[in-house]
């Protein structure tokens, strides 16, 4: 799927400063060095990203991740020996190799190693961090394949690498590691649960006072262009024009209709691939069946509900 040419190439692109799309185990992501301000500059033009928002840095070791951070708490050891490579980012305080252009002006500074082979080869051969939000526009929905990054930023992006669907279907977990308790800023398919687990009790952004506010953290976000309607068992499907139920668990009388998986791995794995497919067929409305209001299924939830009309 992808070559160690194509590796090279891209590489080559990230050290000089341009942008390229290529698969991690969550979406794919839109990437360039996260050491050069004007690289990361170019990130924040093709997504037409705001300011505000910071991007998370991905590596591909334990070493890089600490050469990028003041202090490499114990916390910070045991989730990425638990976790890594995979969907967890880790916000903890930066240096000054990590330019605030790309934090959005924050001392702090999101990383995570990726668990998707392509990702790990790309950040090795370019023997750099790589900044990468998801590879879509601002407050579309991210692409899981290399079509749909194709489809939303075109001739916008250098390079696409085409590793397939990706695994994990959603953004990762963020966790801040920077206060006196860990918080969940964005929960994700690493569940609360899992990481609880190995720490103790963690804070809910919600239960963490003004200190921890996430920025880029958008009511609106991930979206279909369709209007999504997230229903609770009482609430009607909309009334008026051709719609799509998706439902996990109860069908209800719809013209359309289409069952998701009823485990939140599989479920995470197909939702922005279905949320696409029904843009692409031009309904009205997308009905969603609420997921459970369970940890394993919160990244999903959240998920849906900025995506929704509310
Ligand atoms: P994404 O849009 O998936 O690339 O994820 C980026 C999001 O992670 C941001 O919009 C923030 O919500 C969060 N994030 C990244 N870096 C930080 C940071 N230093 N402090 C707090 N939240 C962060
Ligand atoms: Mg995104």
């Amino acid at each position: 799927m992808v070559s160690r040419e194509q590796i090279a190439q891209a590489a080559a692109l990230i050290r000089s400063g341009r942008v390229v799309a290529f698969p991690t185990e969550t979406v794919y992501g839109l990437g360039a060095n996260a050491l050069d301000p004007t690289a990361i500059e170019r990130i924040y033009e093709v997504k037409r990203r705001p300011k505000t928002s910071p991007l998370i840095v991905h590596v591909s070791s334990v070493n890089m991740a600490r050469s990028l951070v003041t202090d490499w708490p114990d916390s910070a050891d045991r989730l990425a020996k638990a976790f890594w490579p995979g969907p967890l980012t880790l916000v903890l305080q930066k240096n000054d190799r990590i330019p605030v252009e790309l934090t959005a002006g924050l001392a702090t500074v999101g990383l995570r190693m990726p668990a998707h082979p392509v990702a790990l080869a790309l950040i090795e051969e370019s023997g750099l961090p790589i900044a990468a939000p998801s590879a879509n526009r601002f407050t579309q929905l991210s692409p899981t394949t290399a079509q749909h990054v194709a489809n939303g930023l075109g001739d916008a992006v250098d390079l696409i690498l085409d590793g397939g669907p990706t695994e994990v279907g959603i953004e990762s977990t963020v966790l801040s590691l920077t206060g006196s308790q860990p918080v969940l800023l964005r929960p994700g398919m690493v569940s609360r649960e899992a990481i609880e687990a190995l720490l103790g009790p963690i804070l809910l952004l919600e239960n963490a006072g003004d200190a921890h506010a996430s920025p880029g953290l958008h009511s609106k976000h991930y979206s279909p262009r369709t209007p999504l309607y997230l229903l609770g068992p009482a609430e009607p499907l909309p009334k008026l024009g051709r719609g799509i139920h998706l439902y996990w668990s109860n069908p209800r009388e719809a013209a359309e209709s289409q069952v998701m998986p009823a485990e939140p791995e599989k479920y995470a794995a197909t939702l922005y691939d279905t949320l696409h497919q029904a843009d692409l067929r031009g309904y009205d409305w997308i009905a969603v069946e609420a997921p459970p209001a369970t940890s394993v299924w919160a990244g999903i939830l959240d998920r849906l509900v900025r995506a929704s009309i509310r």
